[in-house]
């Protein structure tokens, strides 16, 4: 099924009003949830080893032969109500050969049946590498947390095999920002991600500001999930993650888009002070607030041994493999019968809330049963 726009023959634009990872989108179209996104793992192999990463404990330093690409793309073709792709890792662009021989044959298929593609970078190699990619890719999504090239050297290689160097972090440093300026400029859509943590929550507004100056169209946030590499940081309380996002509002540029994910705020929530939030957050312009793909209308395809997860980086083990199932069979197991999904699987459509992401609820609402509750109508 082909998604363009056959009067124009064009896709339509990404932007606030239309944002195709948001899972409301397709349970609002179907009644149900679908499996309308699919991420894939392309590597594991990364050039940092940030303090935070998400799949630390999965990085390697040498790696195994994935699957063919072919396979893959057989596998993509049986979902029917494919929407979009994400591409993730470790760097996806660590090694010539995976841009050549996976990323480059996924985003053209992805372009040629007319989904939309996001992959995520961390932008500090080759620019070529990413020119590769201009002309099939929708979302090239980066992780941008710093002031300053010291921010990034005493982030990003915490957990390195080896030291690295100031002059080599702040050389990375400059080539991020000069590749994202570069690649914005020949017309690729950056959405540059900043997560909020113990580090970041009171430097957001420099941030942001830096982010606009390297030419991204959209600024990310997210909470910090507390997994892998991570699960050792301190955890922001729930009054200084508010009082940051106020902040942040405030002192924004209100020309570009602001799209916050996998909030631990919710519209069922009784106090005074997350439904202001949630109120501010719904009413101002160009900021959206997207519910969270995870095991809504999207699952993880480990390109190596062909598991699907929920996600790429929770410890919750594999739910099917792609070399004897089909995805839309594994989605729909999941969403049916999969004891986790069950207790955040909640909707209040007025709220445009599709319930919480699994590992914020298990950071912030331990014991909440989300499937009992409902959103406070002066929020709606
Ligand atoms: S969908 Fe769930 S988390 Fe969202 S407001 Fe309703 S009950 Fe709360």
């Amino acid at each position: 099924m082909s998604l363009l726009n056959h009067e124009t023959n064009s896709l339509q634009k990404i932007s606030p009003s239309y944002d195709p990872w948001d899972p409301i989108m397709s349970l609002r179209k179907y009644g149900q949830h679908k499996l309308t996104s699919v991420e894939m793992t392309v590597t594991h192999l990364c050039n940092m080893r940030c303090e935070h990463c998400a799949v630390g404990d999965m990085l390697v330093m040498k790696e195994a032969p994935a699957l063919p690409v072919s396979e893959m793309i057989k596998a993509l073709d049986q979902v029917e109500h494919l929407e979009t792709i994400s591409l993730t890792g470790g760097e996806p662009s660590f090694l010539e050969k995976t841009v050549d021989e996976m990323i480059v044959p996924l985003l053209k298929y992805a372009r040629e049946r007319g989904i939309r593609s996001q992959i995520n970078s961390n932008l500090t190699l080759d620019l070529s590498r990413y020119e590769k990619m201009l002309p099939y890719l929708d979302v090239m999504h980066i992780s941008f947390n710093y002031l300053s090239a010291k921010d990034l050297h005493e982030v990003g290689f915490t957990n390195s095999p080896r030291p690295v160097s100031y002059d080599i972090a702040a050389r990375m440093y400059d080539k991020m920002m000069e590749n994202s300026l570069k690649l914005s400029e020949q017309g690729m859509f950056i959405s540059a991600e900043s997560m909020i943590n113990y580090r970041t929550h009171d430097k957001l507004a420099g941030i942001h500001r830096l982010i606009g100056q390297m030419g991204a169209k959209r600024h990310e946030v997210h909470p910090m999930y507390a997994s892998n590499f991570a699960a050792s940081l301190p955890v922001l309380s729930l009054d200084d993650m508010r009082a940051s996002i106020h902040g942040l509002l405030d002192a924004r540029d209100k020309d570009m888009w602001m799209l916050f994910g996998t909030l631990p705020f919710y519209a069922c929530n009784g106090g005074e002070e997350d439904r202001k939030l949630i109120t501010r957050l719904h009413k101002e312009p160009n900021v959206t607030v997207r519910n969270d793909p995870d095991g809504r209308n999207r699952v993880n395809v480990n390109m190596f041994t062909g598991n699907v997860y929920v996600t790429d980086f929770a410890d919750i083990p594999a739910f099917g493999n792609i070399k004897n199932q089909k995805l839309d069979d594994i989605f729909e197991e999941w969403t049916t019968n999969h004891p986790l999904n069950q207790t955040v699987n909640c909707f209040c459509d007025a709220a445009q809330c599709c319930g919480p992401n699994l590992l914020v609820a298990d950071m912030y609402y331990k014991d909440v049963d989300f499937k009992t509750r409902k959103a406070f109508s002066d929020i709606v």
